[in-house]
């Protein structure tokens, strides 16, 4: 339902994304989480329930933190749990993503996984993703998977992926669901809305349909998906939040 993305040089992810969470709170939700990607691996804290019960989880995350993504979930598959709770991983633990929108394939994709062995924690269609990044090299060639999933899932979504090995990085595909980067000084920030972001920056690049992202703290790459260069123009939002 909401999605929101942090990536920046030296400030701490979390608070940024915890407060992005709740401006779009307004668009209703039954659970929420986030992750942050440190090199020692992806910490996440989810839960069923309003955004003050994941206040309370969030102490135990690992504090300076840069890079990290959130979510409020609005079930569409799988009960609203906390296990079905966004972000999602891969079996082991070094990528996480958030996704708006219906993966409408997922069954098929999740056999096939399976069937390789991977092992699902949720109920949702989301978690194909991250697994599907797993089987495509995601930790180490994010990019790389993230276009290779993308081929493979059928419907109209957005999603962000983080990897604990390139902590420096967010990458993003929209396919329907909106999807919008904020663009900081030397931080960048993603979200499903511009109410998320416009209390940091109202410089903005919007995605469009099929657009994939590569964001860095002082750097945003476009393209397609066959790879090729997308310019999406620079707007400035002239709104107050
Ligand atoms: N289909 C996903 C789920 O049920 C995402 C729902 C949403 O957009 O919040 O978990």
């Amino acid at each position: 339902c909401g999605i929101v993305g942090f990536v920046g040089e030296k400030d701490d992810a979390l608070p940024f994304i915890f407060n992005g969470l709740k401006r779009l709170e307004y668009r209703g939700y039954d659970s929420a989480g986030i992750a942050l990607a440190a090199s020692s691996g992806i910490a996440i804290q989810k839960t069923r329930g309003k955004l003050a019960a994941l206040g309370e989880l969030l102490a135990s995350l690992p504090s300076g933190v840069p890079c990290g993504i959130g979510h409020t979930r609005w079930a569409t598959h799988g009960r609203p749990t906390d296990e079905n709770a966004h972000p999602h991983t891969d079996c082991r633990g070094e990528i996480a993503t958030v996704h708006n929108g219906i993966i409408e394939n997922f069954q098929a994709l999740r056999e096939e996984l399976m069937a390789k062995g991977h092992v699902f924690q949720s109920e949702t269609d989301t978690e194909v993703i991250p697994h599907l990044l797993e089987e495509y090299g995601g930790a180490e060639d994010l990019e790389g998977a993230v276009r290779k999933a993308e081929s493979r899932l059928e419907g109209a979504y957005a999603f962000l992926a983080i990897s604990s090995r390139h902590p420096d990085r967010i990458v993003a595909v929209r396919r329907t669901s909106p999807l919008i980067i904020g663009l900081g000084e030397d931080a960048n920030y993603l979200a499903s809305d511009f109410s998320a972001f416009l209390a940091a920056t109202k410089r903005a690049q919007i995605l469009e349909n099929g657009d994939m992202a590569v964001v860095t703290p002082r750097s945003v790459t476009i393209t397609n998906l066959a790879g090729d260069m997308i310019t999406r123009p620079v707007i400035t939002v002239d709104w107050d939040i």
